[in-house]
């Protein structure tokens, strides 16, 4: 059964993503009868969105957890739109997290079945997050990554690689209701989904349809545990660390802290004294694909 059709859907490609097969990926898309635009910056993606809304219901956006992050802002509260991925970015954190495949055509199948799902958000600062947050060692490669004219997974782990050498570990007080907290921590992670892309996974109970988001702290470890931080993190076993503790959080929590680098899905930002961060409870509605296992 189909419910949408083609002139349903509309694409929208970011050019500026890890990957540069825009262009290709634009002949593929109009060589299928679906409707795309190619938007070089956040102002052309509000463009498109303020003049194409009403006129498509399946937004897919061809780009990274950066470009998804861009996009929510347009569809979020929104019970009659759809958003879909095609992956394209340099991690794709929330994109594998869905199941979304870089199958343009199997995409489209799916979307036109209009199967979906109620996603969780977050808001940090008032800043809209769909996958993950953080304070710390994620955001203090964020903010060096950011600065690199090469993006892509090589440039990302020469960043990661300098970081290590580089970081120093940060006091926070965090407040969870009545429940205070006051560490010397490595990171803060806030976890609306269980990978930060590429299949790192810092937070593998998360799900970001269980109405809960997960507050991760990561202590300060010996410089040697790099490496099995890493592998764990990659193998979804950071669980049973003994740097890591892990809180489930219902509403919202605060955080004070002397490091006021932090990043939302990946977009590097800073704070002035105290970073708030809120559960919205199934705000977005995410198309559902055949390899979405949530
Ligand atoms: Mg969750």
């Amino acid at each position: 059964m189909k419910k949408f059709e083609d002139k349903d859907i509309l694409f929208i490609i970011n050019p500026n993503s890890g990957h540069k097969k825009s262009k290709k990926i634009a002949e593929k898309i109009s060589g299928l009868g679906i409707s795309y635009v190619i938007t070089a910056n956040e102002t052309e993606l509000e463009k498109v969105f303020e003049e194409n809304i009403e006129n498509f219901k399946i937004f897919i956006v061809a780009g990274g957890d950066g470009t998804v992050n861009e996009a929510i802002k347009y569809l979020y509260n929104r019970n009659d739109k759809l958003l879909g991925i095609f992956p394209a970015g340099s991690g794709d954190g929330f994109a594998r997290e869905l199941g979304f495949k870089k199958n343009i055509k199997s995409l489209i199948c799916d979307a036109k079945k209009g199967d979906f799902l109620f996603i969780d958000l977050l808001s940090i600062n008032n800043n809209l997050c769909i996958n993950i947050a953080g304070i710390g060692f994620d955001s203090y490669v964020a903010h060096n990554f950011q600065k690199k004219e090469k993006r892509g997974l090589k440039s990302y782990i020469s960043t990661v690689i300098k970081a290590v050498f580089s970081f120093k570990p940060f006091n926070a007080e965090i407040n969870i209701g009545n429940e205070k907290i006051t560490e010397k921590l490595q990171m803060i992670t806030i976890a609306n989904t269980g990978q930060f892309g590429n299949n790192a996974i810092i937070s593998p109970q998360s799900k970001p349809n269980d109405n809960f988001f997960e507050l991760v702290l990561v202590k300060p470890f010996p410089f040697f545990i790099y490496p099995v931080f890493v592998f764990r993190l990659f193998f979804g076993l950071l669980k049973n660390s003994k740097y890591m503790k892990f809180i489930k959080v219902k509403d919202k929590l605060e955080i004070k802290t002397d490091f006021n680098l932090y990043h939302t899905d990946g977009e590097r930002k800073s704070f002035e004294k105290e970073l708030f961060a809120e559960m919205l409870q199934n705000k977005m509605r995410i198309m559902k694909t055949k390899h979405c296992k949530l």
